[in-house]
């Protein structure tokens, strides 16, 4: 039986990734979460991993009181999450830590030579080229848990990848779909919550509301398949049931048609290159009876051009999009921040640190983005 480690298991995904496992029968081996400390007992409890840890030191000690009747080991802070991946004997581990805090993580998945379901975009974003030379030199299967790019990797299986001619990228267009730029000002948390197919976490809600979340799934694809961000159009399609598709030299058009269900995304990851039953409703075509296809308004939503210039740009520009962003998002979410400013915040910040695509290493990566959250910082203050 399949053994799997959950990093970021209490959030939406994290969570998902365990309904699968409870499904399919796999062992979970390792468990992290950030803080939540009585999530993560009572998923302990079910599971029953070795270990687990939690980012918090001091919800750590809390758990470790919790788990004291167990036979699981507790671990602590960031180095813990890192140990317990390395002492880990699971065979894939899913990584859905939210942000900038999944990167070391995947970095350790792949040093560990673990089979990584990655749905931590961020790690690409901010360091994709030092995660898939990593990956490459590792041999580490990087399979993506994104539906989007699920959908993508499954319509590449057994085809050359110099026959493709684009990548379709397919968007639902958000809850503000529609919006011109200045329709959104005046837009509120309530308004963007409202996702309207996906069930997701507040923060990839509010990507997806900005068009940032298609943005970083630009940027995601071009370093998981190889492909210049040239070759990759977003397509904005409503109903969110065909998760993207592939392009062929031919004309021939590949794409994965399912219920949005991010469950099916970590099956698929975790029992690749096999596929197994699942239990839900499936797609019934005749009832869906039409589905429509239109082109993203780059005017209205311009973190979306901004993400293709950052993939372009290449160098630390992605860390820049990504500390920017999630610090306008959580001073969003706070209430110290409007919808429309997320965007503006994101776009001048930018600006200021442009010489950023010069930079290639990892600490200086790192270095830059906290330059990024800093005068995002200030300006969100203004
Ligand atoms: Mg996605």
């Amino acid at each position: 039986m399949k053994k799997i480690a959950v990093l970021g298991a209490t959030g939406s995904v994290g969570l998902q990734a365990l309904d699968v496992a409870a499904a399919r029968g796999y062992k979970v081996d390792f468990l992290s979460a950030n803080k939540d400390s009585s999530g993560l007992e009572s998923l302990a409890r079910k599971f029953m991993p070795r270990e687990v840890a939690l980012a918090d030191e001091k919800m750590a000690l809390e758990l470790k009181a919790l788990l004291a009747d167990t036979p699981i080991k507790v671990l602590s802070g960031k180095e813990g999450i890192i140990s317990g991946i390395y002492g880990s004997d699971s065979d894939t581990v899913v990584n859905s830590i939210l942000g900038e805090a999944g990167l070391m993580p995947t970095l350790a998945v792949i040093d560990a030579g673990k089979r990584l379901a990655l749905a931590n975009k961020e790690s690409l974003v901010i360091a994709g080229d030092i995660v898939m030379d990593r990956a490459k030199e590792k041999g580490c299967e990087i399979l993506p848990v994104d539906s989007e790019h699920s959908a993508i990797f499954q319509s590449l299986v057994g085809e050359r990848r110099d026959r493709i001619r684009r990548v379709i990228l397919t968007a639902s267009g958000g809850p503000f779909y529609g919006k011109s730029r200045q329709e959104q000002r005046g837009l509120t948390l309530a308004d963007t919550l409202a996702h309207p197919t996906w069930k997701m976490g507040k923060k990839i809600t509010v990507d997806s509301a900005t068009l940032m979340n298609k943005g970083f799934e630009v940027i995601e694809a071009v370093h998981l398949f190889d492909v210049p961000v040239e070759k990759i159009d977003v397509v904005i399609h409503r109903e969110s049931i065909l998760h993207s598709a592939v392009e062929y030299v031919d004309n021939a058009i590949i794409g994965e048609f399912s219920p949005p269900d991010m469950r099916m995304c970590v099956q698929y990851a975790v029992d690749y290159p096999e596929r197994f039953a699942r239990e839900g409703e499936p797609l019934d075509l005749i009832s869906l009876g039409k589905m429509s296809f239109a082109a993203p308004d780059t005017e209205a939503f311009p973190l979306l051009s901004l993400a293709r210039r950052t993939a372009s740009e290449g160098g630390a520009m992605g860390a820049v999009l990504n500390a920017a962003d999630e610090e306008a998002v959580f001073a969003f979410l706070e209430g110290r921040l409007s919808f429309y400013d997320i965007s503006e915040v994101v776009l001048r910040v930018y600006d200021r640190l442009s010489y950023g695509n010069n930079v290639r290493e990892l600490d200086d990566i790192l270095e830059l983005a906290g330059e990024a959250r800093k005068i995002a910082k200030t300006y969100i203050k203004e």
